[in-house]
């Protein structure tokens, strides 16, 4: 079992709704972001003496641009129907880790300063001045949410602290209070490419490495392809996916299958990163930024298809975002969607019978299936409602012989966050990490005990990531989280193509058509 600076939670066989503890989370704060990462974003370097004026500025041009936003904030009536449902309040009994909670730090800034209520009988209204105490507590406490929307499946008005949290982020951002994990990780996109700073010819190392690994393994070269003009299709998938485990395992089964699907496809080296981060802070601008190199690269490299990989949160701004993002899309085969879910076009194979398993492949394993937030409650998938719930799990029981969903309350819609979403994913808010986590590993728990289930699959890189550093502090195992697509690769049976007996992977003649 890792060890752990703090108390882990006990595993329950029952939801356990905590006695309500406030203050426990209080210390919970992420690293602030130094002036080279905020400035390149186009934010203030740090804060400035006049931060509360140029605060509100921002509070009132986001309540002019967003409907929304002012409509969350005027309509709560203190139901309690969310107080139970955040994975962070359950984790860690701290009231302002309930979705009302984290919502009224900001609803009584808005009340003091935009309603006219608030401007006369403050008292009466709940609302308060913007203090440099409440602007800590903004900061720490919306970087306890990782904007999975659970919290607006159960409220009866539809209320999205997720959207309240982005706002209160880019609030903050503008004034020159932003999370170092977050903006550090953009301006390294803008830079080299893509989250984790791989250069170019690290990519095409790691590309060219799993050919030779896939070749080993089972005699048939299956290319992985870096800045392939004229390719057919754009894959763009997070970086995680280059390296890290299990996230690498499932980028081999993505190249197995367009293979077996006879598609030549590759990865930029430009747009190297399916993630988009400028979600998470809450900033369409950068958020636009990001998206705009995807199509750049497919321009550049002359694709007719852009297919996302396993990213949550990629997909989710794919989903719903990427044409006004980035589009028109018009020069791309208007036969096929804008963009493609890896899972869609691997199950449109299955549909179509054209890749063959064997599912005795993955018999060491009973699976069970993580809904990543982001897919499950801001994306879809497929033509048919609910697709983004059924595609995955047809993969899984087309690949694999045993699988069993865990509690319905915590499945599908209803499905817990993993505990490192929406920009949380770093080692110096670890503690909310891991109690974050708590309801999603009681469920795996049970189904582990009653069902014998020994790994889940999961379609989302920060999921992959945060269970594989979370579930020690469990006393579990690392490897119990799979990719979908390593499934896949472990069952696909390969067809040989013509150059199989190729002695030498040697791509030089692609590498002429090469983008710069
Ligand atoms: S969006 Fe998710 S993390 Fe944020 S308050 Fe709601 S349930 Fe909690
Ligand atoms: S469920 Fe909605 S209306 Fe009820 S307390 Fe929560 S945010 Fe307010």
């Amino acid at each position: 079992m890792a060890k752990a600076n703090f108390e882990v939670p006990e595993l329950q066989q029952y939801l356990d709704v905590p006695a309500v503890t406030p203050g426990t989370m209080a210390h919970s704060s992420p690293f602030v972001s130094r002036p080279e990462f905020q400035e390149p974003l186009g934010f203030l370097g740090e804060l400035p003496d006049d931060w509360q004026a140029r605060a509100l500025a921002k509070f009132g041009e986001l309540l002019g641009k967003y409907r929304s936003l002012r409509v969350y904030l005027d309509s709560c009536v203190k139901c309690g129907s969310c107080t139970d449902k955040c994975h962070y309040f359950l984790g860690t009994k701290d009231p302002k880790n309930m979705p009302v909670g984290r919502q009224d730090l900001m609803r009584k800034v808005y009340r003091r300063y935009f309603t006219l209520a608030g401007k006369f009988f403050p008292k009466l209204v709940g609302a308060e001045d913007f203090t440099k105490e409440v602007l800590d507590d903004w900061y720490s406490y919306f970087h306890q949410c990782s904007q999975c929307r659970r919290c607006s499946v159960f409220c009866p008005y539809g209320i999205d602290t997720a959207e309240i949290s982005m706002a209160a982020r880019e609030i903050m951002d503008s004034i020159g209070l932003g999370q170092k994990y977050c903006n550090e990780i953009i301006a390294k996109v803008y830079r080299i490419g893509n989250n984790l700073g791989l250069p170019g010819p690290a990519l095409a190392d790691t590309l060219e490495g799993l050919e030779e690994d896939v070749y080993d393994d089972t005699g048939v070269r299956v290319r992985y392809t870096l800045d392939k003009k004229g390719a057919e299709i754009l894959l763009v998938t997070p970086s995680a996916d280059f390296f890290a485990e299990p996230h690498v395992d499932g980028l081999i089964g993505y190249g197995k299958v367009f293979h077996e699907a006879g598609v030549s496809w590759t990865v930029s080296s430009y747009a190297s990163e399916g993630a988009n981060f400028g979600m998470f802070i809450g900033s369409y601008e950068n958020m636009r930024r990001i998206s705009q190199r995807i199509r750049k690269a497919a321009l550049d490299l002359g694709v007719k298809r852009i297919v996302f990989g396993e990213c949550g949160h990629a997909w989710r701004v794919a989903y719903s975002f990427l044409n006004t993002l980035a589009g028109p899309w018009d020069f791309l085969d208007p036969r096929y969607p804008v963009p493609q879910h890896i899972c869609e076009f691997t199950y449109g194979l299955i549909q179509e019978g054209k890749l063959n398993f064997d599912k005795s492949q993955n018999d060491d394993k009973v699976l069970t299936f993580h809904d990543s937030c982001n897919v499950a409650r801001a994306s879809r998938m497929g033509p048919r409602p609910g697709g983004q719930f059924d595609i995955p799990r047809a993969i899984i029981r087309e690949v694999c012989n045993n699988y069993y969903d865990m509690d319905e309350e915590t499945i599908r819609d209803r499905t817990f966050c993993c505990g490192g979403g929406g920009g949380l994913l770093t080692d110096d808010l670890m503690e909310l990490r891991v109690k974050g986590a708590k309801p999603r590993v009681e469920a795996l728990n049970n189904v582990m005990v009653e069902k014998g289930v020994t790994h889940m699959a999961a379609i989302c890189a920060i999921c992959k990531s945060q269970f594989t550093k979370v579930l020690p502090f469990y006393g579990m195992d690392m490897e119990q989280i799979v990719s979908v697509h390593q499934l896949v690769s472990n069952a696909i049976v390969l067809t040989p193509g013509d150059d199989d007996e190729d002695e030498d992977i040697d791509s030089d003649a692609e590498g002429e058509d090469d983008v710069d």
